[in-house]
Parts: structure tokens; C-alpha cells; sequence
């Protein structure tokens, strides 16, 4: 297991003491982090590094999984989609499935924790049932910017039962909402097998067996397979360079339990590429479980290997994905949407463009790959932006800092009763 002491080499003693010394004041304190899905899609990715790095500074700290038939899984994955501004139907039957669920889960799941983290729509609910003896937080990944009205008004009444709210950028702060709500930008790990450097010989190993040809030029798109994230428009991108110069594309997706239109999505995916006059330069990757140790190392290696990372996406919470390929020192081209700017910087770092332009995109992407003096460039800047703004300490630093403010805002609230008690 990590602790803090393994990211000395890397974020510096001037980062380390501070981390120790906000944990000091938690040390022992119950911890809990509740999401949808142990595997697959940012939230476990980071919970994953998050949940042991907790535990290694004294903070005890637990993740539960809520636990739902695929219907549920369903009936989320379109509050999801309606969060990111889908319109969407939502009966009373689905309603009431919803919050069953999270009932029937709250039957198994005693809370008597210091404080409760709640993850994205999934287990928003949850909190209805449950006699509330601590701060509830609920961290939302999803991009905010324009959700669908309707679901936020219902939505909303169950955030407002929580004490506290984070979101990914500023952008995202819900105007109508009246508790406190923090601004904490996601994080990747450099410690995990995801991030760590690899040798020529591991990448070659990984990338042979799955037909990449080392020789060619290498775009590349790690995504869930998730309208979102518009893989058939990478493929269409792709297309465009292709025509230009030759080069090959590797779309690696892994399919999250909760998310039930990947395999729609996969099918549609496959089937363009299919047609495409460039099919044979299309790897498409269903990667194993992600987190496991073999799926981390594909896309390590992928991310590593390729040329030009590209991400194509027409919403984005943060997209770990980006941070992920910047550290490798790659290039990236991607849409300017959501917490994507925050991690490309345009023309330092990568190229950001409209998601309807691809035509600016495939410019990009043949730019930089006629251009290796450029992508050097942009390799070191970006690896410098993530070192400095996205790693998981300074992401632990944030909850440290958040757990301190809410136990002080405790104490305010506490003397002010004491205070009226007097009084009377
Ligand atoms: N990922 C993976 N295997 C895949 C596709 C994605 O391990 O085949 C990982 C990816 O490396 C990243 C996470 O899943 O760590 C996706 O997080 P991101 O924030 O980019 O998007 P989300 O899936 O949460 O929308």
C-alpha cells in the first residue's frame, strides 16, 4: 500500500509537512466515501488511491458501494445524462425505484461515521433515510453547467438535505442551492500503476498484443464507451487525418458496471468503424476491469506510446483521462468543454477546439504530429501543469481543508447556541 512518504520524490517536504499536520487533527476520525461502482469511470479511479491514502495518515476511511439491479443502473444513468442537460422523462414508477433502492441499501448499511461522503446521483437519495448525526457531503463529478430543470428541481431536494456540496469548477456552483459548496478539482495518482513511467519493454509487450504497430503514428481516446465522449466523432477526426498522412487510431474503453448504454454505444463504435474506408488503422480495445493491474498498464502504455491523445468529448465532469495523458509528457487535442480547460492549456499545452469542429481537430492533430519539436514542448509544459495543479495529494489536502472548515463552522454554530442558551 502507498503512504504519503512515497510522494515525497515527487510534490517535495514543502507539500508533505502540511498534509501531515491538517490530518493530525482527524486522526482516528471515521471516514466514509459511498459511490455507484468499485470499478470504471473517474470516481473509482480516484477513490481507489484516495480511499488507502486516507487510511495512511491516521484518517480511517471506508468506500461502500451501492448495490442495484440493472434497472437502477438504468434510471441513474439518465439523472446523469439529464444533470449533463438531456432532456429526459423520469415516471413516478422510476421515481420510486430510485429511492427503493437506496432505501433497501441504507437497511444494510449502518452509518456512524464523522463524516459522509456521497458520490454523484447514484446514492444521492441515500441521506433520506438515515437520522443524520454528521456533516453529509455530496461531491458531484458530472458536468453542471446547464443541467435539465426539471431534474435538477427534483433532484435538488434531496441536496439540500446534505451540509455541504462539492463540484469540479467554478462554473458547476448551483446558484440555487443554500449550503456551502466547495470547489475541488479532481486528481490522478502518479503513484498507480495508471501513471507510473514503463520501461520500452512493458510497452511493447502491451501494445503488440493488441496489433499496435510501433512504427506508425498513434492517436488515441481512453474513454468509457459513452455518448459523451463521442468515440464515432474521434473516428471521423481520425478519418480526416488519415486522408492527410498515415497514422493509426486506438480507441480504448472499458465498460463501467453502472453505465447500461456502453454496449449500445461500443456496437455503434465498432459499426463505424467498420465502414470506414480507414478500418484497418482502428484498433478498438474493450480493456479488461478497470483498476485491474493489466487494464492500468494498456492504458499507461497507450497513453505513453501515443503521439497525440485526443478527447473528443461533448461534456466533461474533469475528464482524469486528460491528466492522465499530460503526465505521460503527451500531447493533447480536446474539446473545449467542461474541466477540460482547466487542463489544457491552448497552444501550451495541447490544442483546445469547439467538439462540432473537426475539422480544427484533424488540423491539430496533423500539426503536431508533423511537428515533434511541438509536442516535446507541449509534452514538458503539461506534465509541469499536472505536477503543479492535479495530483492526488493536493486533491487529499482538499478534503483535509474541507473537514476543517465544516468541524469549525460546527464549533461557530455550537457557541452561537450556547451563547442564546445563556441569554434565556
Ligand atoms: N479508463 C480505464 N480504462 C478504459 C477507459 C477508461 O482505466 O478502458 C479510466 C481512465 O484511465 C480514467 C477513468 O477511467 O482514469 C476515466 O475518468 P474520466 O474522468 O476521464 O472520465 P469518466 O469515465 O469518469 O467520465
Amino acid at each position: 500500500m502507498r503512504s504519503l512518504e512515497d510522494y515525497r520524490p515527487i510534490i517535495g517536504e514543502e507539500s508533505i509537512s502540511p498534509i501531515k499536520e491538517k490530518a493530525s487533527d482527524f486522526s482516528g476520525k471515521h471516514i466514509l466515501h459511498i459511490n455507484s461502482a468499485y470499478q470504471g469511470g473517474g470516481v473509482a479511479e480516484i477513490l481507489s488511491s484516495l480511499v488507502p491514502l486516507m487510511n495512511s495518515i491516521g484518517i480511517d476511511t471506508e468506500w461502500r458501494v451501492i448495490h442495484a439491479t440493472s434497472d437502477f443502473f438504468t434510471i441513474t444513468k439518465k439523472l446523469h445524462n439529464a444533470l449533463q442537460g438531456e432532456r429526459i422523462n423520469l415516471s413516478e414508477i422510476n421515481k420510486n425505484k430510485y429511492l427503493e433502492n437506496n432505501k433497501e441499501f441504507s437497511t444494510y448499511t449502518p452509518i456512524d461515521h464523522d463524516y459522509v461522503i456521497v458520490h454523484d446521483p447514484q446514492p444521492l437519495p441515500l441521506i433520506k433515510f438515515y437520522n443524520k448525526k454528521q456533516p453529509w457531503i455530496w461531491r458531484c463529478h458530472v458536468d453542471l453547467v446547464k443541467p435539465n430543470p426539471d431534474i435538477w428541481g427534483y433532484l435538488k431536494n434531496f441536496v439540500e438535505k446534505y451540509d455541504h456540496a462539492i463540484v469540479s469548477k467554478k462554473e458547476y456552483v448551483m446558484k440555487d442551492l443554500t449550503m456551502p459548496q466547495s470547489i475541488i478539482h479532481p486528481a490522478i495518482d502518479p503513484l498507480s500503476p495508471k501513471n507510473l513511467p514503463l520501461s520500452e519493454k512493458t510497452i511493447e509487450k502491451h501494445l503488440t498484443k493488441f496489433d499496435i504497430d510501433r512504427k506508425k503514428p498513434t492517436i488515441s481516446q481512453i474513454s468509457r464507451f459513452d455518448k459523451w465522449k463521442d468515440p464515432t466523432g474521434v473516428i471521423k477526426i481520425f478519418e480526416m487525418v488519415r486522408e492527410k498522412t498515415d497514422c493509426q487510431l486506438v480507441l480504448v474503453g472499458s465498460m463501467a458496471p453502472d453505465d447500461p448504454e456502453a454496449q449500445k454505444i461500443l456496437a455503434e463504435t465498432k459499426e463505424t468503424a467498420k465502414k470506414s474506408k480507414h478500418s484497418k488503422d482502428i484498433k478498438i480495445i474493450v480493456a479488461g476491469k478497470s483498476r485491474l493491474p493489466d487494464n492500468d498498464v494498456l492504458v499507461n502504455a497507450v497513453q505513453t506510446a501515443s503521439d497525440v491523445v485526443i478527447q473528443k468529448s461533448l461534456k466533461e465532469g474533469f475528464g482524469l483521462t486528460i491528466s492522465e495523458a499530460l503526465y505521460k509528457e503527451t500531447a493533447v487535442v480536446a474539446s473545449n468543454v467542461g474541466g477540460i480547460p482547466l487542463q489544457v492549456i491552448d497552444g501550451v499545452n495541447g490544442f483546445l477546439h469547439e467538439p462540432k469542429d473537426l475539422k480544427a481537430f484533424s488540423n491539430s492533430i496533423l500539426r503536431l504530429l508533423k511537428d515533434e519539436k511541438l509536442r516535446k514542448e507541449f509534452g514538458i509544459n503539461g506534465k509541469k501543469h499536472v505536477k503543479e495543479n492535479f495530483l492526488i495529494t493536493r486533491l487529499l489536502s482538499n478534503y483535509l481543508e474541507l473537514f476543517n472548515n465544516i468541524a469549525n463552522q460546527k464549533t461557530a454554530k455550537a457557541q452561537i447556541a450556547e451563547e442564546k442558551f445563556k441569554k434565556i
